[in-house]
């Protein structure tokens, strides 16, 4: 008896030392924000983090049903985007202080919402101090003393110079300073590269991420990594593999997201790093899988690509969360190249947003915003309403594009078959049958070739089917891989619903079942 409560007693003390961080579930759908284009709470045009704040319950569980937002840079930056920081472990004033992203945080904790904040470590801003001081140093000589004067300005000694890679010799890629040096920035002369490989840096590094992490945020999403070395991919996961190594130490629990915007083998060769998660741009935007698919009628070798990537990224990494999505900042939007179509709109969110591992919804998709061509057009406000422009923020000064929506959140949101609630329909779904989050995928070779069929294996087992192509499929439910499966959810992207009795499921086009 005695030995039975010691057991239960240490059973007991590990689930609660395990409670607070990594007992944190990493499967989320998550909702990507441009905070200056979100939602402005103080009427000066620009959104902020007190505006995101107010929009929670939108978002959240009660609302549209993501559990994660990543938020888009939020330290300051002289750019708009502000994907050039010159300060790691602060807010923009634009976007309001350390005590609004403080309640921001504390905003999402009572709302069971990770936070993501974007880290850029491919480069600094060349307005940082860090860059200034360096440069400043390179222009005189090394004082050739031990120990030096003045570390701050001698370039021998200032550690700042190690920060970046400078050169005498100019190169593709390398910008000049007046004082003849040289440095690199694939990103341009505004974005310096930082030196990845300075041990000085790494530590900072670490430094700002334990910030941010000590505050409460749940991860990371980081920003180019397949430039951190040069397009080098064997050094970009020596980075990325010591930098989840060094976080779980302290923060085991810490979701990292990485942007490695490239083809399908090279993602997979990023996710031995131990990253948690990549963006998945082969199946992504105009060209990718998922809008093929939907376009193409052609489900089952959507499914067949599904639960082989699935396969080829958890081989890399047993704990791979794939991180699929329809388009980002950098893309146009899907409503774009949908051509607005709402059934098409709503076939592709129920493809990707039941697809494995953690979605990434970028704001204003769920309400059909438009965008393309130049950057400012993919990052314009937020249509809270078509009708009424509070808290609406001003675009981009460089955007030449307009949105033109009949309906905005509000109108949306008060009308059932309204794309909004058609993602909210689809993410309750996804909540409903936690094994399409994580469980183990493989393609159901039933149905014809626009039946998109997938069964994930977890803690039950669920099936779910999209008909993406032009004609009614049945499907027999007494026999073959659905016999002893129950219809749990139907959706509609077009006309009608399917329609099931004991032995058949019949779908019509552009229709989505789950069984279980
Ligand atoms: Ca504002």
């Amino acid at each position: 008896m005695k030995r039975t409560a010691l057991l239960l007693a240490l059973l007991m003390l590990c689930a609660g030392a395990a409670s607070s961080e990594t007992a944190f579930d990493k499967h989320r759908v998550y909702y990507e924000i441009f905070v200056g284009g979100f939602y402005d709470s103080d009427g000066d045009g620009m959104g902020d983090l007190n505006g995101v704040r107010q929009k929670l319950d939108i978002l959240g569980p009660e609302g549209l049903g993501v559990g994660g937002v990543w938020l888009m840079p939020v330290m300051p930056s002289p750019s708009y985007h502000k994907y050039d920081v010159t300060d790691y472990r602060a807010i923009d004033p634009a976007y309001g202080t350390m005590a609004d992203f403080d309640a921001l945080l504390a905003a999402c904790g009572e709302r069971d919402i990770a936070l993501l904040v974007d880290l850029v470590l491919n480069h600094s801003s060349s307005e940082h101090p860090w860059f200034l001081s360096a440069a400043r140093s390179l222009s005189i000589p090394p004082c050739g003393q031990e120990p030096c004067a003045d570390a701050a300005l001698c370039p021998a000694h200032n550690p700042y110079c190690g920060y970046y890679h400078f050169s005498k010799t100019p190169a593709s890629g390398w910008h000049s300073l007046p004082n003849g040096w040289y440095y690199q920035g694939a990103f341009g002369p505004h974005m310096p590269d930082l030196n990845l490989s300075n041990e000085a840096l790494r530590a900072e590094i670490l430094s700002v991420a334990d910030f941010w992490l000590s505050k409460g945020v749940a991860g990371f999403r980081l920003d180019a990594v397949i430039e951190y070395e040069n397009r080098n991919t064997a050094q970009n996961v020596a980075f990325l593999s010591w930098f989840r190594t060094e976080l779980a130490a302290r923060h085991p629990s810490a979701y990292l997201v990485g942007e490695a915007w490239t083809d399908a083998a090279t993602i997979a060769r990023y996710y031995p790093s131990g990253v948690d998660s990549f963006f998945n741009f082969p199946f992504s935007q105009n060209d990718g899988a998922i809008v093929a698919a939907v376009r193409g009628g052609k489900g089952r070798a959507l499914a067949e690509k599904a639960a082989a990537w699935q396969a080829t990224i958890r081989a890399a990494n047993p704990d791979a969360i794939d991180a699929p999505f329809l388009s980002n900042h950098d893309n146009a939007r899907s409503a774009g190249f949908l051509a607005r179509k709402l059934p098409l709109m709503k076939m592709c969110a129920a493809v990707y947003l039941l697809l494995p591992g953690n979605p990434f919804i970028y704001y204003g998709e769920e309400i059909g915003m438009t965008g393309s061509g130049r950057d400012e057009n993919k990052r314009q406000p937020m249509v809270w309403s078509a009708g009424d422009s509070t808290g609406i923020p001003n675009p981009p000064a460089d955007a030449d594009q307009t949105q033109s929506l009949a309906a905005g959140v509000a109108e949306q949101i008060g009308d059932p078959d309204s794309l909004w609630r058609f993602y909210q329909q689809t993410l309750r779904v996804r909540a409903r049958h936690p094994e399409i989050a994580y469980g183990a995928v493989t393609a159901l070779p039933i149905g014809e070739s626009g039946l998109c069929a997938l069964r994930f294996d977890g803690g039950g087992t669920v099936v779910v089917l999209h008909n993406v192509g032009k004609t009614e499929i049945r499907l027999p439910l007494a026999e073959g891989p659905l016999a002893g499966l129950t219809v749990m959810d139907c959706l509609r992207a077009d006309a009608a619903l399917p329609t099931f009795d004991k032995t058949t499921l019949t779908m019509p086009p552009m229709t989505t079942a789950v069984l279980r």
